[in-house]
């Protein structure tokens, strides 16, 4: 045996390509959205300028990360052009990802949140211009202060407050205890940080309910006045600098009240033309569209790129078990099940992204977000921000995290090493669990509003084919009425004895959050079985075929794994599940033909995701 491994290894799983093909075809639009070529190249060209450095040292890692934002604002276009355009939004926050997390979760913070409240809600107004275009040209930091640490739920109770004064109509900021300081990304080292915090805002002695407010929190001599920086709280998954931030009497100007169409007049009181805080509630926190339509396209991202580099190494990785000494890694089915299964999961989460970028298109174009619709909510406002787009990313970032594990578990020590990005990938899907909108909470407050809708019509009878694209839609379709039925009876028998929504619902909810979780997963099948379809005219029919493959395995994979919970709600019975394991190896046997193919067009270039 030797005692040396045969291939230089960090660099084993960076092999290959340099850029994706040109947006053209269907498989490059649902890859990229209809991005055109120049503003893909012009994304990478920003990317490659910097290479990745693990970077452990804070403030190295925030000079590194300031220079890689500003070098990447300076190539897009500016925000409020950047913000409306949904594939190019997409596009940015993907490709960030898959470049490196830490940049990927700044540019959310700073440009979707931060920024993205400033150009959606704010007055255009001279006197934050030159705030506005620091943060355009990314000279200032953005960050985006919603969660207070104390209490869980905080974004249903804020506590920190704005308090109009007439006197020189300026709103002061107070944070009334230290469990409503506020936790957030707010980047270590000198320099302009702003951050947009959502408040409580008393005019006239009256709440009116939640709104952002345009915040300067350091400059180049320090914290100002006002303003509490905890010591930095590292947070290994995604390694950014968190504080805990509380204001004590800070003036904000009234120009920087983010006040989408409010206003206070000359005697004090406060004008919304929302009219309750609820609705200005969800209207203060729209960006989380924004976010929940572009998230998904990062977790595609980086399950395939992920996958794209544990394929390469399970290629180029010699073994030397007994049974085939010499064979590569690859050559095990075992490993062929594992890694073809995450490259299906990987392309069902490309579909989904897809579909999410879709809905937020649709949804800006129809002006929502605007604070006017809202299912009831009991965990979060977000599902009342908007529904699908939340179970989006709660469901999206899940399936990701559980492709890059996998991936990561199969690749041995190179897996685990900082260079290769598997780790950062993993970490980023983790984080965004509780970030950009608590997945769990979302997911019980989807259940419960389903749970309190009329049922749905009766679907079609199903197939019985699970080799047919259209079987794990169907099957989840006929799961999620029967969840939703279970559910609905059992609220309704705890309701006959039991009087407040809590003990009702308390038992209920790991029911709600399945139920929520298999109406996200049911779309997202869906979504594969669409994209299948628009495939079909413009996509080489080999291509076409392994495509499919993918789009049934990750069915038949999925199937297997929800299995108990399939069984229990007798939505399958034994002999459906019997015939899906030789299906999974002959749905292999149809994707392994076409793999380069595969892999060059969903992995991304080594000139960005290479290890340095
Ligand atoms: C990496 C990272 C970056 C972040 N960045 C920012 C940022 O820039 N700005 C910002 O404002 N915030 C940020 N956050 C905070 C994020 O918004 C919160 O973590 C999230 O809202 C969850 O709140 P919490 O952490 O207080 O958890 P909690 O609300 O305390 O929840 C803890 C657990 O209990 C469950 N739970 C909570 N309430 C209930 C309930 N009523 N019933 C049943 N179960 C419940 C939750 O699902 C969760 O599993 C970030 C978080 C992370 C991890």
């Amino acid at each position: 045996m030797t005692t040396h491994p045969p291939l230089p290894l960090r660099r084993v799983l960076m092999t290959s390509h340099t850029r994706p093909a040109p947006a053209a075809g269907p498989l490059d639009r649902l890859l990229h959205g209809d991005c055109p070529p120049d503003f893909l190249d012009a994304l990478h060209r920003a990317l490659a300028r910097h290479g990745f450095q693990v970077a452990t040292d804070p403030g190295e890692r925030e000079e590194y990360l300031d220079g890689r934002l500003r070098t990447l604002h300076r190539a897009l276009p500016p925000a409020h052009l950047l913000l409306r355009d949904t594939d190019r939004l997409a596009a940015v926050v993907a490709w960030t990802a898959v470049a490196d997390p830490r940049l990927c979760m700044s540019v959310i913070t700073h440009t979707v949140l931060c920024l993205g409240s400033v150009v959606r809600l704010g007055a255009d107004d001279p006197s934050v211009r030159s705030a506005v275009e620091a943060l355009t040209s990314a000279d200032a930091r953005g960050s985006y202060l919603v969660t207070e640490a104390g209490r869980a739920n905080s974004h249903l109770a804020t506590r920190t407050e704005a308090v109009f004064d007439p006197r020189d109509r300026c709103f002061v900021l107070s944070t009334p205890d230290s469990a409503a300081a506020k936790f957030g990304a707010v980047p270590a080292g000198r320099g302009r940080r702003l951050a947009v915090v959502l408040a409580r805002t008393i005019a006239g002695e009256r709440d009116h309910g939640v709104f952002p407010f345009l915040a300067d929190l350091a400059g180049t001599e320090g914290t100002l006045p006002g303003v509490d920086f905890s010591p930095p709280l590292e947070l290994s998954s995604l390694p950014l600098t968190f504080r805990l931030v509380s204001f004590h009497g800070v003036r904000v100007p009234y120009a920087a009240w983010l006040r989408d169409g409010a206003t206070v007049d000359a005697g004090g009181t406060l004008h919304d033309p929302l009219g309750s805080p609820e609705a200005r509630l969800r209207r203060s926190l729209c960006v989380g569209q924004e976010l929940w339509g572009a998230l998904p396209s990062a977790a595609a991202a980086t399950a395939r790129q992920a996958t794209v580099l544990a394929l390469r190494h399970a290629r180029a990785r010699l073994t030397q078990g007994h049974l085939a000494p010499g064979a590569p890694l690859f050559a095990y089915r075992s490993q062929q099940r594992a890694l073809l299964g995450a490259l299906a999961d990987a392309f069902a989460l490309t579909c989904a992204a897809a579909r999410a970028r879709e809905l937020l298109g649709t949804a800006s174009e129809a002006g929502e977000g605007n604070g006017s619709r809202s299912p009831g909510t009991a965990f979060a406002p977000w599902p009342a921000v908007s529904l699908p787009l939340s179970a989006y990313k709660a469901y999206t970032v899940r399936a990701a995290e559980h492709v890059v594990t996998e991936c990561r578990r199969r690749s041995g020590w190179p897996g685990l090493l900082d260079v290769n990005r598997l780790p950062g990938y993993q970490g980023f899907h983790q984080a965004f669990e509780p970030a950009g909108g608590d997945s769990r909470l979302i997911l019980y407050d989807i259940g419960r509003s389903l749970a309190d809708a009329d049922p749905s019509a009766p679907r079609p009878a199903r197939t019985t084919d699970p080799a047919d694209p259209s079987w794990w839609p169907s099957v989840l379709g006929d799961h999620e009425d029967t969840l939703a039925r279970q559910l609905r009876r059992a609220r309704d028998h705890r309701a006959r004895r039991q009087h407040d929504d809590f003990a009702v619902w308390n038992p209920l909810l790991d029911a709600a959050g399945e139920l929520g979780e298999t109406y996200a997963a049911r779309l997202a099948a869906e979504d594969v079985h669409r994209a299948l379809e628009h495939l079909a005219p413009g996509t080489d029919p080999p291509l076409r075929e392994a495509l499919e493959a993918l789009g049934v395995l990750s069915g038949v994979r999925a199937a297997l794994r929800r299995a108990g919970s399939l069984l229990t709600a007798r939505t399958l019975r034994p002999r459906d599940l019997a015939p899906l394991p030789g299906l999974v190896d002959s749905l292999c046997d149809r994707v392994l033909p076409q793999l380069p193919a595969l892999e060059a067009r969903f992995g991304f270039p080594d000139d960005i995701a290479g290890a340095p």
